[in-house]
C-alpha cells in the first residue's frame, strides 16, 4: 500500500482506543459542537459527520436515545430519524453535488457495526472515480479534504434542519 497524506489515521490511532463510552451519547452532552462534528440536531436525532469517513462529507445520524433495536424506538423517535435522513440526504446533495450517496445501516456485529449498541445510518457521498485506485474496503483511503473544512462546509447548509 502507498503512503498517502492521511491526518485522520493518526488521529484514529491515537484517540480511538481512548473512546470507550457510547460516541452517540457523549456527543450530544459536548458543548464544542464543532469539536463534536455535529451538524444538527432535531428534537430526537443527532447528525454529525464520521470521524473515521469512508469519504468527504460522510455523516452518521442517530437517535439521541441510546437504543440498538430498530423496533424499540417510538413511532416519533422513528419519524424524526428518517425525516432527518431524507432532509439529510437532499442537504448533501445541495451542498456537495454528489453524483451518488449509499445509506446503510449496520445492525449488529458481524453485519460490520462499528458501535452496536446505538444505532445509526450511514450516508455516504460518492463521486465518480473515488474508489478508482483505492479498494472498497482499503484500510487506507483517500481524503482530500479534512475533517473541519468538511464541517465548516456543510455547517451552514444544516442551519434548516436544526432550526
Ligand atoms: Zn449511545
Amino acid at each position: 500500500m502507498k503512503q498517502l497524506w492521511a491526518p485522520w489515521r493518526m488521529i484514529y490511532i491515537s484517540e480511538g482506543a481512548k473512546e470507550t463510552d457510547c460516541i452517540f451519547c457523549s456527543k450530544s452532552k459536548q458543548s464544542d459542537l464543532r469539536e463534536a462534528l455535529v451538524v444538527a440536531q432535531t428534537a430526537h436525532t443527532l447528525v454529525m459527520l464520521n470521524k473515521y469517513p469512508y469519504n468527504n462529507g460522510h455523516l452518521l445520524l442517530a437517535p439521541k436515545r441510546h437504543e440498538r433495536n430498530l423496533s424499540s424506538l417510538s413511532a416519533e423517535e422513528y419519524c424524526d430519524l428518517n425525516e432527518a435522513l431524507r432532509r439529510s440526504v437532499d442537504i448533501v446533495r445541495q451542498a456537495l453535488n454528489p453524483g451518488g450517496i449509499n445509506l446503510g445501516m449496520n445492525l449488529g456485529r458481524c453485519a460490520g457495526a462499528g458501535i452496536e449498541d446505538h444505532l445509526h445510518w450511514h450516508v455516504v457521498p460518492r463521486w465518480e472515480g473515488d474508489t478508482n485506485f483505492m479498494p472498497v474496503v482499503a484500510e487506507t483511503r483517500v481524503m482530500p479534504q479534512h475533517l473541519l473544512d468538511s464541517y465548516d462546509r456543510l455547517k451552514p447548509h444544516f442551519e434548516s434542519l436544526s432550526a
